[in-house]
């Protein structure tokens, strides 16, 4: 078992209080380095969400000044900035990136609050410059309702803090559901809040359990006015049809397929510096890793042996141990996915330029999967299609402007997005032609909490982020008024 200061409380959190699932269910949560188990947790339902969903409707009730929650954002940025050694070890071992990359997550969560505290008088209300009508118009930017915030376990802090942030500076209470795999970190920030910061009752609930019950009560309950989810697309569609008939607000951070594109004339080892932070990051987890790497055929297999060079110093292993850069997978079903993508790449014609074929995996808990790297990959194969969400590292190669454009956007997703060149006219031309919402140029850099992030096409709908981040939570209340 887990043993925490954060962790004493391994339970759900409902209108102020620690509490069990109705039933006395609970979940099992494991470490995916060996399978021991770390905790149980309750496995809540539709009674208990309910609770939280008039919880967070009462909290209405008593709206808090934008001083107050400028307040509790920066006490939550102290509490994370205190505890992240423990919450980055917490989060390492139900995950299993590596610990200092863990830290890392959660000084990326810190950013998104303080993000939030220092711009939220964009909230304040605004008066027009123009009179139309002989009036005088002011915009309030009123909180929406009680949210709902659905997080995946790739990102177990990051993910809710993007979310968590803009909901607190609207002034929105909040009923929270982590995925089922990783839900400690979050027991952990709510233990932080409970200990922390002077929030209502009713202001944040967090509900763990089964997804489908708990995501239908979230979707059919009429004083959930927002729902924002992180996830798969696949999940992302069954929320936008069970909301349609209460048309609720939806913001949707779904799926992606990046593709990271090399052209000749780009600096080769920054290109490959840059792939192994942003491929590698999460055990290549991660919504916005390159998915597809398409190198210019005149430099593919020059630019494949320099990420080989670079890819072969990474160490594989516990994510607790200090030198370890790459952690398990998270489970049976992504080692065996990424195992499919490397076999089926095999299969259809793709050489192998660094890693081979790991066996099977015999136990539920995650495996470790080397890095591997293979060249000739084409669009008929599975790891050009689908999120790999491994350390496979699948490379094509393109012969003009064109044809790379062409391929990139050859998907339904639209997330994120890199490019490398040393033609900046170049460059901006194809940044213009790409279909994705984050395009890094000569950069493999993902989302900062300063910036909008989001995706186009089937990645999703709504920003998180930067000003457009913090207006998600908000409904625009015009007033006119006449003398
Ligand atoms: P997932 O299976 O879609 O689950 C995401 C969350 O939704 C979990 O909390 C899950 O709970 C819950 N859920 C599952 N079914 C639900 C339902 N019917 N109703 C309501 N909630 C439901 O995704 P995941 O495997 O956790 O995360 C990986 C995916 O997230 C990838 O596709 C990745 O690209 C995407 N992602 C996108 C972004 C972005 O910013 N666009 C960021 C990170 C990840 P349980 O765990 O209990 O099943």
């Amino acid at each position: 078992m887990l043993e925490s200061s954060l962790l004493r409380n391994c339970q759900g959190y409902i209108n102020g209080h620690w509490v069990d699932a109705d039933s006395g269910k609970t979940l099992t949560v494991y470490n995916p380095v060996d399978g021991a188990t770390l905790a149980q947790v309750p496995g809540m339902g539709p009674e208990e969400t309910t609770r939280a969903v008039e919880a967070a409707r009462e909290a209405l009730k008593t709206p808090a000044s934008l001083e107050q929650r400028r307040t509790w954002l920066n006490g939550i940025v102290q509490a994370l900035q205190d505890n992240r050694e423990e919450l980055g070890r917490i989060l390492c071992m139900e995950h299993g990136k590596p610990w200092k990359e863990a830290q890392g997550e959660v000084d990326y969560a810190a950013g998104f609050f303080r993000y939030c505290a220092e711009h939220m008088d964009a909230l304040a209300p605004r008066v027009l410059d123009e009179k139309p009508r002989n009036c005088t118009w002011t915009v309030h930017y009123r909180p929406a309702g009680a949210v709902a915030l659905v997080t995946p376990w790739n990102f177990p802090i990051g993910m809710i803090a993007k979310k968590l942030s803009a909901a607190l500076a609207a002034d929105c209470p909040c009923v929270i559901k982590p995925s089922s795999k990783t839900p400690l970190t979050m027991v952990a920030l709510f233990s932080l809040l409970d200990q922390a910061l002077d929030l209502p009752p009713g202001k944040v609930n967090l509900v763990t359990g089964s997804a489908g019950p708990i995501g239908d009560t979230l979707c059919d309950h009429p004083d959930i006015r927002v729902l924002s989810f992180t996830g798969s697309t696949e999940v992302g569609r069954e929320l936008i049809e069970r909301s349609a008939p209460q048309v609720k607000k939806l913001t949707l951070e779904l799926g992606g397929n990046a593709p990271y594109i090399v052209f000749e004339d780009a600096d080769l080892d920054a290109a490959a510096e840059n792939l192994i932070g942003n491929k590698f990051r999460g055990g290549g987890q991660t919504c916005v890793c390159a998915n597809r790497i398409m190198v210019h055929e005149s430099v593919a297999a020059d630019f494949a042996e320099r990420v080989k060079a670079r890819a072969s110093k990474l160490k594989v292993g516990d994510g607790l141990e200090p030198d370890t850069d790459l952690g398990p997978l998270v489970d049976r079903n992504g080692y065996e996915k990424v195992r499919r993508h490397l076999t089926d790449a095999l299969d259809k014609g793709a050489e192998l330029v660094m890693g081979d074929v790991p066996p099977s995996l015999e136990n539920d808990w995650g495996g470790f999967f080397p890095p591997t790297i293979v060249l000739g990959v084409s669009p008929q194969m599975a790891c050009w299609k689908e999120e790999t969400f491994g350390p496979l590292v699948p490379i094509a190669t393109f012969s003009s402007e064109a044809q790379a454009i062409e391929m990139a956007n050859q998907t339904e997703f639209g997330l994120a997005s890199y490019l490398f060149t040393g033609d900046d006219a170049r460059a901006q031309r194809v940044i213009a032609a790409l279909e994705f919402a984050h395009v890094g140029y000569n950069t493999g850099s993902g989302p900062a909490p300063e910036a909008p992030f989001g995706g186009m096409k089937q990645s999703g709908y709504g920003r998180e982020g930067g000003l457009e981040g913090l207006f998600e939570f908000v409904e625009p209340q015009t007033v006119p008024r006449g003398s």
